[in-house]
């Protein structure tokens, strides 16, 4: 795995305090928001968005995408925060100074930046390569954080871009500001389009060399672990003619092996390709009926050949959320859901089950799977050992599939109680909880993070 070094050295408690600015680039949207943090694990949150020009996204030079982003921020604070910032000078104005303004007293900023990017210090890292239909050849090996300063500061606004932000980094620091107890949390982790996860590790554990400042005071780095490519090379993960076929026909064959197996943007597929083979075969009844005599509805099962069900990524994994709350007599809803996404014509009874116990057994792997990963990560800590036996081991998880599936937090406890080193007793200790807003609020924490290290 990459175990990216994030030169983020500390995790907050809760008693934080201040106004940030947070903006995050990740695919469609351009989110813009400042965080007021009250110092008692709670904060404010104000929040614009826009829809990203498709030319932007293929535009000539960096400068154009940035600029445009720049401007965002512009908009935001004058309609936001017009009370405390004098269009003219460009200055942020605070009561504090008798001039008006003070140079320090400028908006810190935490850039949610969701693309791959060789970081080098709290607010600079490299473009590595642009993904999600985004192209801009001249951005490619630049600083973003600093290609965002320069249009921020021709457009003289008070911001200063203070932190490069990974969203996993991010919940992780959301979770530990809003969470209760005196300690921080150990670990943030993703499960929606994609899984990874970040973590608290010790300084003395990294054996890569560190380029940029940070500071060692605190003797712990938080770690981008990058765990959706964990076993790349299939020595422990399983393998079902499935996730073989799916991965074949991915963009990215060989690459991502744990994420295919775990995450949002996947688990619809691995259902669809194992429907797909169960359709084919001619002894199985399955979304087709021998007569009306074999329906519970009295009618005959068909599905229509124009049904998402044979088309790649025709199968999204919401879907199997619905299966799963289903629990009536009658799984009516799953009939309906199956009747108006698939067009699976009068689904009988047993159809419905089937669907169900194949979509739950996608699920439930996945959520073992992820328990490995949590796991992991607890058993390195060291700290189910440690003294503080009362303290919960506090982590945070973030996006729709650990949010939406029915249990989803239910089945990793399971899976972690039959993991050595965990059991019964070391799972009572972890707390795993949502932790919403990652690229906002977990952003501003880590502005304010890179604030304080200025100071010193
Ligand atoms: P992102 O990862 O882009 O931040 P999300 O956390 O919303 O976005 O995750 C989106 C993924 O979650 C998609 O792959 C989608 O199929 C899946 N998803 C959306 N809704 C549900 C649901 N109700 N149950 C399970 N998975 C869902
Ligand atoms: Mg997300």
């Amino acid at each position: 795995m990459s175990q990216i070094p994030t030169y983020v050295t500390a995790v907050p408690n809760g008693t934080e305090k201040g106004v940030y600015m947070a903006v995050d680039l990740g695919g469609t949207n351009f989110r813009v928001c400042s965080i007021k943090l009250n110092g008692d694990s709670t904060f404010n949150l104000t929040y614009s968005k826009v829809a990203i020009p498709k030319e932007l996204m293929v535009a000539k030079t960096a400068q154009e995408l940035f600029a445009f982003l720049a401007k965002q921020i512009g908009h935001f604070i004058e309609t936001h925060h017009g009370d405390r910032f004098d269009k003219d000078t460009g200055r942020r104005i605070t009561e504090s100074a008798p001039e008006g303004y003070q140079e320090e007293h400028v908006f810190r900023l935490g850039f949610t930046f969701s693309f791959p990017v060789q970081q080098l210090g709290i607010n600079k890292g490299t473009l590595i390569r642009w993904t999600k239909g985004f192209d801009i050849p001249d951005a490619v090996g630049k600083d973003v954080c600093a290609l965002l300063q320069e249009e921020i500061d021709k457009l003289h606004l008070p911001v200063k871009v203070a932190a490069l932000v990974n969203d996993t980094v991010g919940t992780l620091m959301a979770r530990s500001y809003t969470s209760q107890g005196k300690n921080g949390a150990l670990l943030g982790a993703i499960f929606g389009t994609g899984t990874n996860g970040a973590y608290v590790e010790k300084l003395a554990n990294l054996k890569k060399p560190l380029q940029g400042d940070y500071d060692k005071s605190t003797g712990d780095m938080v770690i981008n672990t990058e765990w959706g490519s964990f076993d790349n090379q299939l020595s422990v993960l399983p393998n079902t003619p499935w996730d073989i076929a799916l991965d074949k026909a991915s963009v990215n064959p060989g690459i991502q092996m744990y994420e295919k197996r775990v995450s949002g943007m996947f688990l619809g597929e691995i259902l669809r390709l194992a429907v797909v083979d169960l359709l084919k075969k001619e002894e199985v009844a399955f979304f087709r009926d021998e007569n009306s005599s074999s329906n519970d509805w009295k009618s005959t099962t068909n599905i229509g050949s124009d049904s998402s069900i044979f088309t790649q990524w025709g199968l999204d994994t919401a879907i199997m959320s619905v299966a799963a709350a289903d629990n009536t007599p009658e799984l009516s809803t799953l009939r309906q859901e199956l009747d108006s996404l698939l067009h699976v014509y009068s689904p009988a009874i047993d159809d419905a089950q089937a669907f169900k116990a194949i979509a739950g057994a996608v699920a439930r792997r996945s959520a073992r799977l992820s328990a490995v990963a949590v796991a992991g990560i607890v058993l390195q800590s060291g700290k189910l050992g440690g003294a503080s036996e009362e303290e919960p081991i506090d982590i945070g998880v973030d996006g729709s599939l650990v949010e939406h599936y029915p249990y989803f937090r239910d089945m990793i406890y399971e899976a972690l109680r039959s993991i050595d080193g965990i059991g019964e007793e070391g799972a009572k200790r972890i707390r795993i909880g949502i932790a919403k807003d990652g690229s906002g609020v977990g952003a501003a924490l880590i502005a304010l993070v890179a604030a304080g290290m200025e100071k010193k």
